[in-house]
């Protein structure tokens, strides 16, 4: 994953941490159906560089359903 800011190599995998010790921010979007719900917990990526923080998801795909 390349820095939006500087194009460097960001750091990825990194835990995201909020208030309260919350593992985490879960994202999900409702679909059709009762079991089509999907979700999925964000992830950082830190650019080591100019210090620019991106989240993202692993199961981007099952978004786009
Ligand atoms: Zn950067």
């Amino acid at each position: 994953m390349k820095c939006n800011q500087c194009q460097s190599e960001m750091v990825e995998d990194c835990k995201v941490n909020v208030e309260f010790d919350t593992p985490g921010i879960t994202i999900s979007k409702k679909g059709k159906g009762l079991f089509n719900k999907v979700s999925a917990k964000s992830k950082a990526a830190v650019c080591s560089n100019c210090g620019y923080v991106a989240f993202y998801i692993d199961k981007y795909k099952e978004f786009s359903k």
